[in-house]
């Protein structure tokens, strides 16, 4: 069967194949496979294959499957979909009980997973959480890893998307030491800790106590928690860091723009601001540029440095970020 692959030469195989299982982004299902000098890692379906290729040669290629491994696949005699969020299996079905042998073929499976969720509503709310039915065990806390950093969460609590690895990966790796790094919307942490673990000073903000909390202790568990300031609260009631950021995150799709006079008064002279937004495919950019002009001039020039599609979000809705340097 074609599988989409990561090709490496062999000798950055093991390096390449750490980095990428870091991001759960192998199918664990194949065989790595050797072939004149090269690896070829297989990747996962769920894997952003636009936001790979920026990195890495990826192609299809014959994959033999692993005979060892028991996978969910092989008593349901179909391949489910699902994603994972430490050892926490998420599926999304509609008819429940097609959920429900999903679940068990996936404990009965050899994947280390000890709980499975099937999606109950949308994501919802200011919080921005989601419900959840749980279908096999009861532990809804996990400890999520991604790129090298460890998440403690409750997907019952708090907001975290595994898919936005790759977009979060490619923020934090622009982030310099001693930069002063804030997050208006900062859940438990997957934008701060890495930026932090960079050097960088660092202020998380949200107003989900229980993330907060989730926040603190993935400081201490990654060992930054001297550079990161966790905040409870509204982002636009905090106080003492006017013009004091060289960077901003501002992850609230739907609702960004009604913090961007926050986002001008936290920045300092020449800010990076990461803007996210859904929009439709049409004009997936035009508001977002014009809600942030609107904040930012005449104090500030703006200069649109990226213009990115981060995913789909609906038919003709994308989620995208902008990258906007301030400068007064
Ligand atoms: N940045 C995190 C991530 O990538 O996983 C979380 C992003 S989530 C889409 C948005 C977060 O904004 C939620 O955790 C929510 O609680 C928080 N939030 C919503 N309104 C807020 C406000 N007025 N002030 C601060 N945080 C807020």
């Amino acid at each position: 069967m074609a599988v989409t692959c990561v090709r490496v030469p062999r000798e950055e195989g093991e390096a390449t194949r750490k980095r990428l299982a870091e991001r759960d982004a192998i199918a664990e299902e194949y065989e790595i496979t050797v072939e004149d000098g090269y690896l070829y890692i297989p990747l996962s379906e769920e894997v952003d294959r636009a936001a790979l290729e920026e990195g890495y040669e990826v192609v299809d290629r014959e994959l033999e499957r692993r005979e060892t491994q028991t996978l969910p696949a092989d008593p349901l005699g179909f391949e489910p979909s699902y994603e994972r969020l430490g050892d926490i299996a998420i599926v999304d079905e509609d008819d429940d009980e097609r959920a429900r042998e999903i679940a068990e073929a996936i404990v009965a499976s050899d994947l280390p997973v000890e709980t499975v969720v099937n999606r109950a509503s949308p994501i919802e709310g200011e919080l921005r959480v989601r419900q959840w039915d749980v279908l096999v065990g009861e532990r809804t806390e996990t400890v999520h890893r991604e790129y090298g950093s460890a998440f403690e969460l409750d997907i019952e609590e708090v907001y975290f998307s595994p898919r936005l690895a790759t977009e979060r990966h490619r923020v934090v790796e622009q982030v310099a030491a001693d930069e002063r790094f804030f997050d208006m919307f900062a859940g438990v942490g997957p934008f701060v800790i890495p930026a932090a673990k960079r050097g960088a000073d660092c202020v998380g903000v949200d107003l989900n106590e229980v993330a907060v909390e989730y926040l603190r202790r993935n400081a201490e568990r990654n060992g930054v928690a001297d550079r990161v300031t966790a905040i409870h609260g509204d982002v636009r009631d905090v106080e003492g860091f006017d013009d004091w950021a060289d960077r901003i995150v501002m992850n609230l799709p739907h609702s960004a723009d009604e913090f961007l006079e926050t986002a001008v008064a936290l920045a300092d002279e020449d800010c990076v601001v990461h803007y996210y937004d859904i929009q439709p495919d049409s004009d997936p950019f035009g508001p977002g540029e014009r809600a942030i002009r609107a904040a930012a001039e005449p104090d500030y020039e703006m200069t649109v440095e990226n213009r990115r599609t981060v995913r789909s979000y609906a038919p003709h809705e994308s989620n995208v970020c902008l990258d906007v340097r301030l400068q007064r």
